[in-house]
């Protein structure tokens, strides 16, 4: 059973993913325990995942690094293969992608982009009042709690 979405293919499979690396430095041993190489491109994505306070689209990891944009694509999807990222659907613009293990959830604007995150405490009885309510587990990851942010409310 394959999630395919726009950047990269996850699995949905009965696999479950390895444990999040906790630093930047524990990312980079992955990348070579699995046989790759650490490139200054993926040493530079990994260091703006793990400084990033909030989820960064595509366009701001190739502004802030100076990469390629097929590059930061491709570095992306192999974090995502290694369990080291994961992306975030915001509307119907590009995913965003964060380091995997945050504490927190994304809420996104749908009409800019914006992504921020929020302690995961903040929703967790809300979470639990949906699944008892519905059966439903909420993945409040992979598609958000999204809506609009107060610059886009005013224009
Ligand atoms: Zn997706
Ligand atoms: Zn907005």
């Amino acid at each position: 059973m394959w999630d395919v979405c726009s950047t990269s293919v996850v699995t949905t499979a009965a696999v479950s993913p390895p444990a999040p690396p906790a630093d930047v430095d524990q990312a980079l041993q992955r990348i070579r325990d699995h046989g790759g190489r650490v490139t200054r491109a993926k040493r530079t994505v990994a260091i703006l995942l793990f400084d990033a306070t909030d989820p960064l689209s595509v366009d701001d990891i190739v502004e802030r690094s100076g990469l390629e944009q097929s590059v930061v694509y491709r570095t992306l999807g192999q974090f995502e293969e290694l369990g080291i990222a994961e992306h975030v659907h915001v509307g119907h613009g590009g995913a965003v992608y964060r380091r995997r293990g945050r504490e927190t959830v994304p809420v996104g604007c749908r009409v800019c982009g914006r992504t921020v995150e929020l302690p995961e405490s903040e929703v967790r009885s809300f979470a639990a009042r949906v699944r008892d309510a519905t059966g439903i587990e909420l993945d409040l990851v992979h598609f958000p709690l999204s809506g609009r942010c107060s610059d886009c409310t005013d224009r």
